[in-house]
């Protein structure tokens, strides 16, 4: 029997998500969510996916990522899905930091193990739950392999002309502060998806992706590699997001600490999770927002422009670095799902050659598909992201071939 199952897991820093596929068909038998772990209601939702479906919740608490991982185990095993299992070939974790170092899924070793702990300081509330998420693995399955997939790998190729900050080379490479990008796996996954679409190879298409959750960024790539994103040093930088600020005049921090009296980690958490749409309007959720607009509220409707306005000028500094665009892919729960913004994105670009077609753009459907009139010369399309199957894809692709 060839083992072709792949568990993927994303460990935050108090939760675990969890999927496991089976990359013979690229199906998923199983998918679930630890949440509040190290709290008196921590909670496990898991769903099996093969046999009746009915999704199975459990609350109590679950001590550390340790005591997650072994719960996740006994509710895969009651599936018959146990991680003893022969069929299990590896295991995937998603690693949001991969620095300038890791350019591909790596299969973790202890050298690996350091190099992504020497990357906290870039990713202080990412790369140590990652970690401990890799490490508890390990101790359940010593012999499987880990694969580390990195958010930041997509980004490897940008030119130093985009990844560089123009500031003093010393300070900046001692520190090692350049642009690094996150969502890489979207990206990475959307835009050959989007390539598919236009019945092309990635080596011969030019796509801006827009992966717009509640997390937000671009990318410009070309041929199938990225040449440019928005997301920088951290994930604060460019668009904006639910509940983050993306650009601003890097003054406004030195104004805000000598002038407003604020702290370093007040701004930090200021400009983190009290900003972007929330700040804006009070509502993250662009569902909500749209509600609010269409009863003629007037907070709701400049926090949507200022994140139009926002988004179209990464359009069109896209267009620009690409030279040529034959797509752009929308993604995300918010490219996905709001008809408004995509439209509103858009608008007026017709001299770009784009255009979305209002009949197109507000059908709902999970499949990757085109919503530009026939005549586009740039193609406008909606590619639901999967983040998971792309990571157990990369960690097969790396482990299968000798499973
Ligand atoms: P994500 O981070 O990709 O899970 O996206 C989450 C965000 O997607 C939410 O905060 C909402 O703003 C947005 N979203 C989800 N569903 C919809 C929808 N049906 N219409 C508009 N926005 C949505």
């Amino acid at each position: 029997m060839s083992a072709t199952r792949v568990l993927v897991l994303n460990s935050g820093s108090s939760s675990v998500k969890y999927q496991l596929l089976d990359m013979a068909d690229s199906s998923r038998l199983a998918v679930g969510l630890v949440e509040r772990i190290g709290e008196e209601t921590s909670r496990l939702k898991h769903t099996p996916l093969a046999g009746d479906g009915a999704e199975r919740e459990r609350t109590g608490p679950i001590a550390d990522h340790e005591a997650a991982l072994k719960a996740v185990a006994a509710e895969l095993a009651a599936d018959g899905l146990g991680l003893d299992s022969p069929e299990l070939a590896a295991i995937g974790h998603r690693v949001v930091h991969g620095g300038k170092h890791f350019t591909e899924p790596t299969v973790v070793d202890d050298a690996v193990l350091a190099e992504i702990e020497r990357l906290i300081p870039v990713a202080p509330l990412h790369n140590p739950a990652n970690l401990t998420g890799i490490r508890t693995a390990q101790a359940l399955r010593p012999d499987l392999p880990q694969v580390a997939v990195f958010d930041t790998a997509f980004h490897t190729t940008m030119p130093e002309a985009a990844a560089r900050y123009a500031i003093d080379v010393a300070t900046a490479d001692e520190h090692r502060v350049r642009r690094y990008g996150f969502h890489g796996t979207s990206h990475a996954y959307v835009s050959r998806t989007t390539a598919e679409l236009l019945g092309k190879a990635p080596e011969d298409v030019n796509v801006i992706v827009l992966h717009l959750g509640n997390g937000a960024s671009a990318s410009a790539v070309r041929g199938g590699r990225c040449v440019d994103t928005s997301m920088g040093l951290t994930p604060l930088e460019g668009l904006v997001m639910g509940t983050r600020s993306g650009d601003l005049d890097p003054a406004v921090i030195f104004h805000l600490a000598r002038v407003g009296g604020l702290s370093i980690d007040e701004i930090d958490t200021l400009l983190n999770k009290k900003s972007g749409l929330i700040g804006l309007c009070g509502d993250n959720d662009m569902r909500e927002i749209r509600r609010r607009i269409d009863e003629g509220d007037e907070q709701a409707r400049l926090a949507f422009d200022i994140y139009i306005h926002r988004l179209k000028k990464y359009i069109g500094a896209y267009y620009a670095v690409l030279g040529r665009v034959d797509a752009i892919a929308f993604t995300a729960g918010v490219g996905e799902n709001a008809a408004p913004v995509r439209a509103a994105a858009v608008a007026g670009l017709e001299e770009l050659g784009l255009a979305v077609d209002g009949e197109l753009n507000s059908v709902r459907s999970d499949e990757p598909r085109l919503i530009s009139p026939e005549y586009a010369r740039v193609k406008v399309a909606v590619v639901p992201t999967d983040e998971e199957l792309e990571i157990a894809a990369q960690t097969y692709a790396l482990v299968g071939r000798h499973g």
